[in-house]
């Protein structure tokens, strides 16, 4: 999709324009306002909007300001209850991985004392010194094999 850099029309208190560039897609590229500045216009009346603010002590000023701050916490806390219901998912996938973690770290120390066990019997222990002395054998026959044909040559 190609964006179009546009500046912010909105007249700002000074006279000049707001002029802060945004991107647009050229689909919608009828847009006027920045981010900050999109609920001034009216095709976008229901997005936030900072400047709906103003800074007139009129009374009746007053309660529409009050109108659009609790709209803005209303909106922060439903962005934040989102989030929160994405961290207590992911909080319940660590617990999850957790006790997956524990139970395979103890499957691991249940193997490993039997075979801790198993390695500690006697009738392995004459097994493996078999082994041992069968390799010994051999080594020394090899040995044998090799003084004898140097005393050969
Ligand atoms: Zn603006």
């Amino acid at each position: 999709m190609i964006k179009v850099v546009k500046r912010c029309e909105f007249p700002m208190p000074d006279g000049f324009k707001c002029n802060k560039p945004f991107k647009v897609s050229s689909v919608r590229a009828g847009r006027k306002y920045c981010d900050e500045h999109i609920g001034n216009d009216k095709r976008n009346a229901h997005q936030l909007s900072t400047n709906k603010l103003v800074t007139s002590s009129n009374a009746h000023a007053q309660t529409a300001n009050e109108a659009h701050m609790r709209e803005w916490v209303m909106a922060k806390m439903r962005s934040e209850k989102k989030d929160k219901d994405r961290i207590t998912k992911l909080e319940k996938e660590i617990v999850r991985l957790e006790e997956l973690f524990e139970k395979s770290e103890g499957n691991k120390r249940k193997i490993e004392s039997a075979v801790h066990k198993e390695m500690n019997k006697p009738a392995y222990k004459e097994k493996i010194e078999g082994v041992i002395v069968k390799l010994l054998q051999k080594i020394n026959k090899r040995i044998d094999d090799i003084e004898i044909k140097m005393e050969e040559e």
